[in-house]
C-alpha cells in the first residue's frame, strides 16, 4: 500500500478489541492479570498501553522501521536515545542541531561523560575527520534548523557503517512522508512529533524509530526503565493528527514554495534559506534523498528594525516557538529555538539577529503573502 493509504488503513486502523475506527484512549495505569502464572500482553502502562502501541506501530510502519517508541516530548525521545551511549563515548553531531539537543548534549550528557564534536555535516569529509576511536555515532538533522542545510544522508550512513558507528537522524522537519532515513541506511530516526506529525499545535510528543531487533530491544528497555513515555490521551490526539499528514504536508509545502519565491524577490530580504529554491546549495542532494522541500523556510532581513517590525507586525503567522502546525508560525531563532546557544556559538553557525524562521500552515498562500508584503515588500 502507498503512504497515503497506510496513514488511514495501517496496522492501527481498527481497535482489535471492539472494532472502533478510532483507537480508544486506554486511560489506565495498570491491567488486571488472570493468574499468578498467566500475565497478559499488558501489565503496567509505563511498559505498554494499547493506544500508545497503535501509535508506535503506525510510526514504525511509516518510517519503514520495525519498532517505534513514543515519548513525552521530542527532547525525551532524543535524550532517551542518547542513553544508548556510555560515559567516555563520543558523538559527531551536525553543528546547527536543534537548540534543545545542543543544550542536552553540552549541559547534561557532557557532565555525565559523553563528548561531542560539532561539525559542518554538509561536508562528509568533516564528519569523517571528526571520528575518533571512542566515537559511537553520527547525529544529523537534515534539513537543519534554522538554516535548512542539507547533509547527504546516504553518504553519512555509509561512513557510519564502514566505521562501525550508528547513524541517527532527527527527521522532524521532513516527516516520513517526505524523507525516510532508515531506507537510506541510517539506524535510528528521531522526531519531535509536536511538529508536523501531530500537526495541530496541541500535543508535545516525540519518537525514536529503528529497524534492528537489538536496537529495538535496547531502546525499549530505556523507554521502560527511564520512563519518559507519552500518555494515552496525547497518543490518541497524535494518531488523529497523523491521519492527515499527507494532505497537510502537500498543502503546506505547496504554499511554502510560493512564499519562498515571493520572499526571494523582496529587496529587503537579504537571503532565503529553503531547499526548494534552485539556488539553495543543498538543492540537488536534498532532491536525491527526499520527496519534497517541506514547509519550513528561514530568511534574513536587511536590518534588526525590520526584523522586529516583521515579528510584531505580521498578523496571520503566530509569533511563537514551534513549527509544523496547521497555523503558520513565525519564530526568531536567536531568542527562541537557539536561545540556549551562546551568542558566539550562534554567530559561528550563521544564526544572526536578523534571521527569521517561518513554518507554513494551511492558510491560503495569497493571504500569507499579502500579510508579509505589508511589512517587507
Ligand atoms: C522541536 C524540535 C525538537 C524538540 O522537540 P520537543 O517536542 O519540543 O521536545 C527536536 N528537534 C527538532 C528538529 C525540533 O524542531
Amino acid at each position: 500500500m502507498k503512504f497515503a493509504t497506510r496513514l488511514i488503513h495501517g496496522s492501527h486502523a481498527v481497535d482489535p478489541a471492539t472494532g472502533a475506527l478510532s483507537i480508544p484512549v486506554y486511560q489506565t495505569s495498570t491491567f488486571a492479570q488472570k493468574s499468578v502464572d498467566q500475565f497478559g500482553k499488558y501489565d503496567y502502562a509505563r511498559s505498554g498501553n494499547p493506544t500508545r502501541e497503535a501509535l508506535e506501530e503506525a510510526l514504525a510502519d511509516l518510517e519503514g522501521g520495525t519498532h517505534a517508541f513514543a515519548f513525552g516530548s521530542g527532547m525525551a525521545a532524543i535524550s532517551s536515545t542518547l542513553m544508548l551511549f556510555a560515559p567516555g563515548d563520543h558523538l559527531v553531531v551536525c553543528e546547527d542541531v536543534y537548540g534543545g539537543a545542543f543544550r542536552v548534549l553540552t549541559k547534561l550528557f557532557g557532565q555525565w561523560g559523553l563528548s561531542v564534536t560539532f561539525v559542518d555535516a554538509t561536508r562528509l569529509e568533516a564528519i569523517e575527520a571528526a571520528i575518533r576511536p571512542e566515537t559511537k555515532a553520527i547525529y544529523l538533522e537534515t534539513p537543519s534548523n534554522p538554516l535548512l542545510k542539507i547533509t547527504d544522508i546516504r553518504g553519512a550512513a555509509a561512513i557510519a557503517r564502514s566505521r562501525g558507528l550508528l547513524a541517527l537522524v532527527d527527521n522532524t522537519f521532513m516527516t516520513p512522508y517526505l524523507q525516510r532515513p532508515l531506507e537510506l541506511g541510517c539506524d535510528i530516526v528521531m522526531h519531535s512529533g509536536t511538529k508536523f506529525l501531530n500537526g495541530h499545535s496541541d500535543v508535545v510528543c516525540g519518537f525514536a524509530v529503528v529497524k534492528d531487533e537489538d536496537l529495538a530491544h535496547r531502546i525499549g528497555f530505556i523507554q521502560n526503565a527511564f520512563g519518559a513515555i507519552l500518555g494515552p490521551q496525547d497518543c490518541w490526539l497524535t494518531l488523529r493528527g497523523l491521519k492527515t499528514l499527507k494532505v497537510r504536508m502537500e498543502e503546506s509545502q505547496s504554499s511554502a514554495l510560493k512564499v519562498a519565491a515571493f520572499l526571494d524577490g523582496c529587496p529587503q530580504v537579504k537571503r532565503v534559506y529553503y531547499p526548494g529554491l534552485s539556488t539553495h546549495p543543498g538543492n540537488a542532494v536534498h532532491s536525491g534523498q527526499a520527496d519534497g522541500p517541506g514547509a519550513v523556510l528561514s530568511f534574513e532581513l536587511e536590518s534588526f528594525e525590520l526584523t522586529r517590525r516583521l515579528l510584531e507586525g505580521v498578523e496571520l503567522a503566530a509569533f511563537a516557538v514551534s513549527l509544523g502546525g496547521v497555523e503558520s508560525i513565525l519564530s526568531y531563532p536567536a531568542r527562541m529555538s537557539h536561545a540556549a546557544m551562546s551568542p558566539a556559538d550562534r554567530a559561528e553557525r550563521g544564526i544572526s539577529d536578523t534571521l527569521v524562521r517561518l513554518s507554513i500552515g494551511l492558510e491560503d498562500p495569497d493571504d500569507l503573502i499579502s500579510d508579509l508584503a505589508r511589512v517587507v515588500a
